[in-house]
């Protein structure tokens, strides 16, 4: 019996889900969590078919990057993702996505803006670039460790892709969705005039009440 199989069925939706959706092409992005309580973390194994992975395909390691479990090699992006467990105790979850529209950004070296209420409320903060590195090397991991800090939730990769980050899946996930969205409204609204983003005062005030949306009070 594998263990921690409802961790693993929900990286397995998480992974059929960033395919399904679109912000990943073939098996370019990885997800990965925190397995809860544990020093471990659970991450989709290097290029292989989201569509057919079985639980028993993730690979379980501690974070010191070492397999405990698993018989497949782990995602090439595997020491950015331990990075940034090792560094946010507030993180449990990381998304990595090749989505289109914040991918033009990434490639065009911008920012994306914060323009929208709802990226305000879920992101908090524009979307920045870091510096250019190889997909799957350490020198990658270190720029995007140091360049999220201590609070941002999301990370254009140069010329490559989006990483996002949440308490749990579903924010991490979430994220990706709102990032990616605000990437395409803004390409569109640029081809309409000018872009008018949140103020700074609107998107922290927005960022706050957002705490306390829907039926959590
Ligand atoms: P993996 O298939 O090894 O996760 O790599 C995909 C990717 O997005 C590399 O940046
Ligand atoms: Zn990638």
């Amino acid at each position: 019996m594998v263990q921690y199989l409802e961790e693993r069925q929900a990286v397995l939706n998480c992974a059929r889900e960033i395919y399904s959706s679109g912000m990943v092409t073939g098996t370019w992005g990885n997800v990965s969590i925190r397995v809860t309580g544990k020093k471990l973390m659970l991450i989709t194994p290097s290029g292989m078919d989201y569509q057919t992975l079985e639980p028993e395909d993730l690979v379980l390691l501690d974070l010191n990057g070492q397999i405990v479990e698993g018989k497949y090699q782990p995602s090439i992006e595997a020491g950015l993702h331990l990075g940034i467990y090792q560094q946010r105790p507030d993180i449990n979850a990381v998304v990595h996505v090749h989505s289109p529209y914040a991918v033009a950004f990434a490639v065009a070296r911008k920012n994306i803006p914060v323009i929208l209420e709802e990226t305000a409320q879920v992101v908090g903060h524009e979307v920045e670039v870091a510096r250019y590195a190889h997909c799957g090397s350490q020198q990658l991991a270190d720029i995007a460790v140091q360049a999220l800090g201590d609070k941002k939730k999301a990370l254009l990769l140069a010329n490559h892709g989006l990483i996002t980050l949440g308490e749990d899946l579903t924010e991490a996930l979430k994220v990706s969705y709102i990032v990616e969205k605000t990437a395409m409204i803004s390409i569109y609204a640029s081809t309409l005039g000018t872009i008018h983003s949140l103020s700074p005062e609107d998107v922290s005030f927005l960022n706050q009440s957002f705490k306390n949306y829907g039926q959590e009070k």
